[in-house]
């Protein structure tokens, strides 16, 4: 008799998305002519840069032509794409990586989700918390934790690292043995980022622990304070212990035309694998359960990396920086205590008088009619803030905050 995996059973249910949609439904029910305004998802909204556009054109031109077609590229992805991450880390950010470290995918989300499947069953696995929900859940599917305890909002078996207002959102090293440790920074939800030197202490831990880190850095091109690092590997040593994944979704506006790519050094080791095993191990997992990213995706890619798509990708990121300029100044003229929205598209706001983060995103729809996104379901350590999102055209963005300062007294 077939059986589910019992692993997958042990996920709770997703209920932060479903929820804001019951709550947003029954609110318009209610209220069938008013305007509702949305600041909850990190969904992209701006058309495509034209140079990345007519990139992306021209490979469909040479498909449509039997000379220049082309079906399945490189397995580890298109090689001039990859050179060029290869030279764009070493000419920005002075990381000096192999072009074999880099592995092409269909986008950040499913490498984070995939990576732990190549880590013993055993891994004892670290999480920021409040976390973008892909490390946990991926993790308790993947059968690495232990169940969900309801009281708690957390799962046995995961070290959760809270970022609280007292640590900049920016958790210390566990005290306790890891084997994977999750960062993400600039971080989803909080807006906060690491400096060198918080970096570095994860590094050192996870060289002392024999931990790999999985580094998220999808909001990275979001980076304007100086210093700031915009890869793991611009700390010595996190090519021993440390995997990144980044995507071109939120630079570039390809959430929907879906592109990302991760770094896994051959000088990555592992406790029971001499180093190469761990890439070795990724390489087989991706050319065995995929079969790359859209070549169409790739040719718009290698456009973004371009000095001209660069330019077009960095104004597209100013533009929602400026939304997330406007939501954070806004918020915090009416009192709110604000975080992030610096270094990120993401503000992080403290639920005035007590309230708890369904009781403040309640009160927005009713009061404001804004959609944000509760912390709590990021994470217990969520609890009492929500996250507001800085994509959205400017001018429903205005709008929004025009309204939360119209309508809320705090
Ligand atoms: N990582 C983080 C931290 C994110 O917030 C997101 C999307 O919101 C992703 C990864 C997913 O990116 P992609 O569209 O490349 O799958």
């Amino acid at each position: 008799m077939a059986r589910v995996n019992e692993d997958f059973l042990r996920l709770a249910s997703g209920y932060l998305f479903p929820e804001i949609a019951r709550r947003t439904r029954a609110w318009q029910e209610r209220n069938p002519d008013a305007r509702l305004m949305r600041l909850g998802i990190g969904n992209t909204t701006e058309a495509l840069p034209e140079v990345l556009v007519d990139a992306m054109k021209h490979k469909l031109d040479m498909l449509a032509d039997r000379a220049t077609y082309t079906g399945y590229g490189d397995e580890q992805g298109d090689t001039p794409l990859r050179q060029a991450l290869a030279d764009s880390y070493r000419s920005r950010y002075g990381v000096d990586l192999p072009l074999s470290a880099f592995f092409v995918s269909d986008g950040a989300k499913s490498d984070a989700a995939n990576i732990q499947s190549i880590f013993s069953a055993g891994s004892i696995v670290a999480v920021q918390d409040p976390a973008y929900p892909v490390y946990v859940d991926s993790n308790v599917a993947g059968g690495h934790t232990g169940s969900y305890d309801e009281g708690t909002g957390s799962y046995g078996g995961i070290i959760y690292m809270p970022g609280t207002a007292a640590n900049g959102f920016v958790a210390q090293p566990p005290k306790a043995h890891a084997d994977l440790v999750y960062l993400c920074f600039p971080n989803n939800p909080t807006g906060a980022v690491a400096t060198r030197e918080q970096l570095r202490s994860f590094v050192d831990y996870a060289l002392e622990e024999r931990a790999i880190i999985i580094f998220d850095a999808a909001y990275s091109e979001y980076i304007e304070t100086e210093g700031i690092p915009h890869s793991i590997y611009e700390i010595e040593g996190a090519e021993k212990c440390a995997i990144e994944i980044n995507s071109f979704s939120k630079n570039a506006g390809f959430t929907g035309v879906r592109l990302g790519w991760t770094i896994v050094p051959e000088t990555l080791s592992c406790d029971n694998a001499p180093a190469g095993t761990v890439h070795r191990l990724w390489n087989r997992r991706q050319t065995t359960f995929f079969n790359g990213a859209s070549n169409i995706a790739q040719a718009g890619g290698l456009a973004a990396l371009s000095d001209e798509g660069r330019a077009a990708c960095l104004s597209l990121v100013d533009y929602y920086k400026g939304n997330a300029r406007i939501i954070r100044s806004g918020l915090e003229s009416i009192g709110l205590t604000c975080y992030g929205g610096v270094d990120s598209p993401y503000v992080w706001a403290a639920c005035p008088g007590g309230m708890s983060s369904w009781e403040f995103f309640d009160f927005l729809l009713d009061k404001a009619h804004v959609v944000v996104t509760p912390g709590s379901g990021f994470g217990a350590a969520g609890e009492g803030y929500v996250r507001v999102s800085a994509y959205g055209h400017r001018e429903d963005v205005e709008a929004a905050i025009a309204s939360i300062k119209e309508n809320l007294h705090v």
